[in-house]
């Protein structure tokens, strides 16, 4: 049996409150740590969020990336602010991760879906809890968003929306299948070319119609959409209240995703508005990828040991992505200003 103590001697040892200090910081150490072998320990877990220390999705993410791997892991409990990371060799294979809560799933899901893209045989992931969850990717985001990018750089994963579950009732179930790719190949996105397709959606759950039917009005309006672009979905046997607006925006070779999130005491005006003023933001630049996605796909370009996109800028997500990229890997990022505003995300050994 390998000695966990004698091995977090030479752990890499990571300060979950440094930059922005959230469960990214986690879940993208676990991620990374089963990719590349590299045992790590976490301290300050969360400290910058109001309630710090793993919380119920935290740890299910833990528990996640432990079950995948064989790992030993310590400090695996609610409210914890420490956790030792030893990953073992990633298996393929069939797994379910139920949050318990309406925790999100598409947050675990992040943690192993890279790591189980590259590893020795094919996966079945269930995922229960929230899919449509403030402050994560919202199921749609990674399945017409993040999950294509990574097939285009070789695997095979598609995912299914079994029962959509909104914060705060959550009861929602994804299905995900992986047949992994041996390495990933490294993905050049420096233009998106010319626009294609619109498409928003607004989705009620357990709500009124005329939520979703106002909110793709704020959205006609302010980016003059014509109804055949627009559609209003009701949640067939829903398990609790929801709502949320989606818009997709299509170039010739780049898709994007951006939501607002429906709330109580936020009208239907703000939760179409915070949409839509993401989507102009990106139709006005001339970014491959937007702010969320931006610090989403630098693992999986730092995984293919390179590759290139025009970002709109870096958040501290992204930040935070790269500084941890070059503790696992010897991959740099590079970022530059691009002509026109936006910048230049640029991946290379
Ligand atoms: P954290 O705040 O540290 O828990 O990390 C949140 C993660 O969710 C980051 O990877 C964000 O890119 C991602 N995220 C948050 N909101 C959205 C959204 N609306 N669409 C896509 N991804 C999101």
């Amino acid at each position: 049996m390998r000695s966990v103590h004698r091995e977090y001697a030479s752990a890499l040892h990571i300060d979950g409150s440094h930059g922005e200090g959230g469960g990214q910081i986690l879940r993208s150490s676990l991620a990374l740590a089963i990719m590349t072998g590299k045992p790590f320990r976490i301290d300050n877990i969360r400290a910058k969020r109001k309630k710090s220390g793993l919380m119920r999705q935290h740890l299910t993410a833990v528990q996640a990336a432990t079950q995948i791997s064989g790992a030993e892991t310590l400090g695996a409990a609610i409210g914890s602010s420490r956790v030792d990371f030893t990953p073992g060799a990633v298996a393929g294979g069939e797994y379910t991760f139920s949050i318990g809560t309406a925790g999100s799933t598409t947050l675990v899901l992040q943690t192993v879906l890279l790591p189980l893209a590259l590893a020795d045989r094919p996966s079945r992931v269930v995922l229960e809890g929230g899919t449509h969850n403030p402050f994560a990717p919202p199921f749609d985001f990674l399945d017409r968003v993040y999950i294509p990018l990574l097939n285009r750089m070789g695997a095979r994963v598609s995912a299914t929306l079994e029962r959509p579950g909104f914060y705060p009732a959550g009861g929602g179930r994804i299905v995900v299948e992986i047949t992994p790719a041996k390495a990933l190949s490294p993905l050049e996105l420096g233009e998106r070319g010319a626009l294609k397709r619109r498409h928003a959606r607004a989705v009620v759950s357990n709500l009124p119609r005329d939520i979703a039917e106002r909110e793709l009005d704020v959205v006609r309006r302010k980016l003059e959409m014509k109804p055949d672009e627009m559609e209003v979905v009701e949640v067939e046997r829903p398990v609790g209240p929801g709502n949320i607006v989606t818009i997709e925006v299509e170039h010739e070779h780049a898709r994007e995703l951006f939501t607002g999130f429906g709330e109580v005491g936020r009208s239907a005006n703000r939760v179409a508005g915070h949409a839509v003023q993401q989507c102009q933001r990106y139709l006005h630049s001339e970014a491959v990828a937007g702010e969320y996605l931006t610090d989403q796909l630098m693992l999986p370009l730092a995984m293919a040991g390179g590759g290139l996109f025009r970002s709109v800028g870096m958040s501290r997500h992204a930040e935070t992505h790269a500084e941890l990229i070059g503790m696992f890997t010897n991959v740099r990022v590079d970022v530059e200003p691009c002509e026109g505003g936006g910048v230049l995300v640029r991946l290379a050994t």
